[in-house]
């Protein structure tokens, strides 16, 4: 998927806390990626979380509690730089200055936008109460384009809700370097290869703001208590694939009880997996089963999570020392970038910056 060296990087909203759709869509692949001989620049995006602000958040806290969950996945500080997006504020000056070459038309046509707009009342901008679509949220693809060209990144690991960015951010790029000189990488956009694993409630993805998660901290009674709260009450249509492949079996079943498949499918040895196809297609009553089966999968899953988390090394004190440390290896290549760009486009460099 990549080439030697490369420079990667991928961001990861505070939000709340992770759960299983970001531990096999994202974090397993940092976990394999941290072993091979790259760059990896992975942040949290604190800045990106402003974008739907609605009320002031600890958003400290948040990042404070991801980092331990990350450390607690494995992921290692030493080997990969995991630093806050905030504590690059030369982002939000790179922001600024591609924000001087970016169309609004090309803005107002990204995806994110576009569904901000399209839950709006009447589907328009104008006349809704407040302003529930800021120019932040408008502009999310400039600064994301800020994050991935500031550290020069030329790798970026994208699932499809993020693809037409990295499109931006190659425009914005190329058009720079065209008008006033080569400053910037051409980033590219990799698929990740991942799934994208279904919300409790059915819904096709499990999201931290979209209260459908089953969380890597959940302990065994609150695993329990969600699974038994999926529904599983629509009858069961008969498969009509001979296939067992979680791919082919789980699009045909109802949507929860699909949900609940694919993650026995991570989860349980393939045995406990293909045993549960066959009660399927039997038509047998066993729900209940399914549910305390995979209530136990995830709980073993879970428990060494839950423990490195709880470990006495992995507090705040020693996640802010690290976010502290690794902001400082990550700063001078960010103003680096930042210098060449100013003096590209002729306001030259900053006379204060070291
Ligand atoms: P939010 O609901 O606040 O947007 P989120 O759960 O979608 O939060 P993000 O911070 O947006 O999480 O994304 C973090 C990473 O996890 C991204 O790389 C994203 O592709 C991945 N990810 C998030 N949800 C899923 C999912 N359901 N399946 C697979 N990957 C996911
Ligand atoms: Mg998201």
């Amino acid at each position: 998927m990549t080439t030697r060296k490369d420079v990667i990087l991928s961001g990861i909203r505070p939000t709340g806390r992770l759960h299983f759709g970001n531990y096999f869509g994202a974090i397993q692949h940092f976990l394999r990626l941290q072993e091979q001989d790259h760059t990896c620049y992975y942040f949290i995006a604190d800045y990106h979380a402003l974008t739907t602000i609605k009320e002031s958040t600890d958003y400290f806290r948040q990042t404070l509690d991801m980092l331990r969950t990350y450390i607690a996945c494995g992921l290692d500080p030493a080997k990969s730089v995991i630093y806050r997006q905030s504590d690059l504020p030369s982002t939000a000056e790179l922001a600024l200055l591609l924000g001087m070459i970016t169309n609004v038309g090309m803005l107002e046509r990204g995806t994110t936008y576009k569904d901000a707009v399209s839950k709006l009342p009447g589907g328009t901008t104008s006349g809704a109460e407040g302003n529930p679509i800021s120019y932040g949220l408008l502009g999310y693809p400039v600064l994301m384009s800020a994050d991935i060209l500031i550290v020069q990144a030329n790798v970026v690991p994208v699932g499809d809700d993020q693809r037409q960015h990295v499109e931006i951010t190659i425009d914005l790029a190329q058009r720079f370097n065209h008008r006033f000189g080569e400053v910037f990488t051409i980033p590219r956009s990799v698929d990740r290869g991942a799934i994208r694993l279904p919300g409790l409630d059915g819904g096709a993805k499990m999201g931290k703001s979209e209260n459908n998660d089953l969380g890597l901290l959940d302990d065994p009674a609150t695993v329990l208590k969600k699974l038994k709260a999926v529904p599983t009450t629509t009858d069961p249509a008969p498969l009509t694939t001979e296939s067992n492949a979680p791919d082919d079996v789980i699009p045909q079943m109802p949507p929860s009880v699909g949900a609940l498949y694919r993650f026995l499918s991570l989860l349980a040895p393939e045995e406990v997996y293909l045993d549960f196809v066959g009660k399927y297609r039997r038509g047998e009553k066993f729900y209940g089963t399914l549910k305390t089966t995979l209530a136990e999968h995830v709980n073993r899953f879970n428990a060494p999570i839950i423990d490195k988390f709880n470990a006495p090394g992995n507090d705040d004190a020693f996640v802010t020392e690290f976010l502290r440390e690794n902001a400082k290896r990550v700063s001078p290549v960010a103003l680096d970038t930042v210098e060449s760009c100013r003096a590209a486009m002729g306001i030259g460099r900053s006379l204060h910056r070291a």
